[in-house]
């Protein structure tokens, strides 16, 4: 800008310059023809005088320098000529200086002579006797002007494109600089050109409307961190080359990737080819699932196209963690084949012997015992189908069930009761002991959890052994214990006696009529109650089961 400024004012000062020339050089060449023909006027005038007191005479040894005299009779006849030879020349009546002359005693003209390439001033004076005396000479061309006044022309050129230039570069740079310094951060605080006003007004509006659209997009932007930090599932936007563009906390958490990852390519972070398949489905615009494995857990993806115009323009990728859920699957499966599989021996104990008694194979006097074992398994299949009941309503609805206050102590001697007949038959002592304790939970799965601990430590005790149950208030929680007298459980067995099916000993918890489920539901039931179990037990020494309820 600086350059075209001083540009325009050099460009400006010389025009300026130039056109003041011509007007100067106007002015003097009309100036110095005025002069030439006053000057001639008065030769001419002089001349004249001469010529009327001497006659011919006069223009012996006349010195005529640079003009030319010519003597013209009346008739036109010319008597004398100073260049040229009189008795040679044509007439001059008709010229129109001498005509003039003729008519009004002095007259004036001007020619270009084409013979001489210049411009001629003629002018004429009527003498007393009627002959006429007429001088000629070259009047100047404005060239000749100028190239006789070269020197002060350039000097004076020299001397304005130096001013021209000088200022040109203070102008330029006096405009300039105030542009370069503006506000542009507060451009109404501007306030050395009035006619930037207008500009400076739309900058600050536009500046204030990029703020606001500014701080709009970035409420958005909040409101959509906000919304999908919150989400269960990661979200990753992916643009259409597998850029990374956002994603939700809950992505960076599953993958163990940080925010740095944005602006990376997905594959770069994980290769696999599910994920590889995945992408290249959602690039040509199909919807698509997938699972993978990462760091040991499990993962589903959904990737869906973002279509604009036609065009996929991205990707959203979803992303579940569903370890869990096929750990439950898995159990699932597992439950259902131990299910099979438990169900599986009592029935065919059952279609055994039904066998035999059908075939009429079976003694007389073994009828009671074959029946008895056909009841046995039965009731072993019944205790086996109810504890899977129990089981698969706290996998399915656990959350449904209602809650109440109840003395858990109460539950506690209700179940007592209700075990003491068995225990008498087993010569078992069963001791209640403690206070009351209302908790707030499921009735029937508190019931649960106590029947089934006074059911192990009868089924797992010895003869004239005993079975204490306790419950204690305090001020943090409230715990139920059952200890027993029995065989025990070996350490190495103590973890897994709460998973389904498990048991020490097959054989003896069949014969006590055991379903490998009880401590499973126990499990369960106390998890629901968020209670935690504390095992104890000794081989041969008993065994001390403590569920704790924090209140
Ligand atoms: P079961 O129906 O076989 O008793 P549980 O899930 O209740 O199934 O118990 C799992 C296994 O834990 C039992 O088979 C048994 O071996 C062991 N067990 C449970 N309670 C006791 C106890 N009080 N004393 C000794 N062993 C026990």
């Amino acid at each position: 800008m600086t350059r075209r400024i001083f540009k325009s004012i050099c460009f400006a000062a010389i025009a300026v310059f130039l056109a003041s020339l011509v007007f100067i050089m106007g002015v003097l060449y009309n100036y110095f023809s005025t002069v030439q023909r006053n000057q001639m006027k008065m030769q001419t005038e002089l001349i004249s005088q001469g010529v009327t007191h001497e006659g011919i005479d006069y223009f012996t040894g006349l010195k005529t320098y640079d003009y030319r005299v010519t003597w013209i009779s009346p008739e036109g006849v010319v008597l004398f000529d100073s260049q040229s030879d009189a008795e040679n020349m044509e007439n001059h009546l008709e010229r129109k200086e001498v005509k003039e002359a003729l008519e009004n005693g002095y007259g004036e003209s001007s020619r270009y002579s084409v013979t001489l390439m210049e411009r001629l001033l003629y002018s004429a004076k009527k003498l007393s006797d009627g002959t006429v005396i007429r001088l000629s000479g070259t009047q100047n061309s404005i060239w000749m002007l100028i190239l006789g006044m070269e020197q002060p022309i350039i000097l004076m050129f020299v001397i304005a494109a130096g001013i021209s230039l000088f200022l040109a570069f203070r102008l330029s740079r006096k405009i300039v600089n105030p542009l370069n310094e503006l506000n542009l951060d507060e451009p109404l605080s501007n306030k050395e050109y009035v006619e930037l006003r207008p500009l400076l007004k739309r900058i600050s509006l536009q500046q204030q409307q990029l703020k606001s659209q500014a701080a709009e997009l970035r409420h958005k932007q909040e409101e959509f961190e906000t919304a999908t930090d919150n989400m269960n599932e990661g979200l990753i936007l992916l643009n259409e080359n597998g850029i990374i563009l956002s994603m939700n906390r809950t992505a960076s958490k599953l993958l163990r990737i940080s925010k740095f990852c944005i602006g990376k390519d997905i594959l770069m972070l994980n290769n696999a080819l599910a994920l590889q398949e995945l992408l290249s489905k959602a690039k040509n615009g199909e919807r698509s699932e997938t699972t993978m494995k990462l760091n040991g857990l499990e993962y589903q993806l959904n990737a869906s196209p973002v279509i604009t115009d036609d065009e996929v323009s991205g990707i959203a990728l979803l992303i579940f963690d569903v370890t869990e859920k096929e750990k439950a699957e898995q159990m699932r499966r597992e439950f259902t084949a131990n299910v099979s599989h438990e169900l599986k021996t009592p029935l065919h104990s059952i279609s055994g012997y039904a066998e035999l008694l059908k075939n009429d194979m079976v003694k007389p006097e073994d009828i009671t015992k074959f029946s008895g074992q056909i009841y046995a398994e039965a009731q072993r299949m019944i205790y086996l189908v109810d504890d899977i009941i129990k089981l698969s309503h706290l996998d399915e609805d656990a959350g449904d069930m209602k809650r109440e206050d109840v003395d858990l102590y109460e539950i506690a001697r209700e179940t007592v009761r209700a075990f003491e007949p068995k225990a008498k038959a087993a010569k078992i002592t069963f001791t209640m002991n403690g206070v009351s304790a209302p908790v707030r939970g499921v009735p029937q799965l508190l019931n649960s959890i106590v029947f089934n601990l006074c059911d192990n430590a009868l089924k797992y005790n010895r003869e004239n052994g005993s079975v204490s149950v306790d419950v204690q208030n305090t001020d943090s929680s409230v715990v139920l214990s059952v200890s027993d007298t029995g065989i025990g459980i070996p350490a190495r067995h103590q973890e897994r006696i709460f998973e389904r099916f498990y048991r020490v000993d097959k054989s003896h918890s069949k014969e006590v009529g055991g379903t490998g489920l009880g401590l499973s539901i126990v499990k369960h039931a106390a998890k629901l109650h968020n209670a935690s179990i504390e095992l104890h037990s000794v081989v041969d020494g008993g065994t001390t089961v403590r569920i704790v309820f924090p209140k």
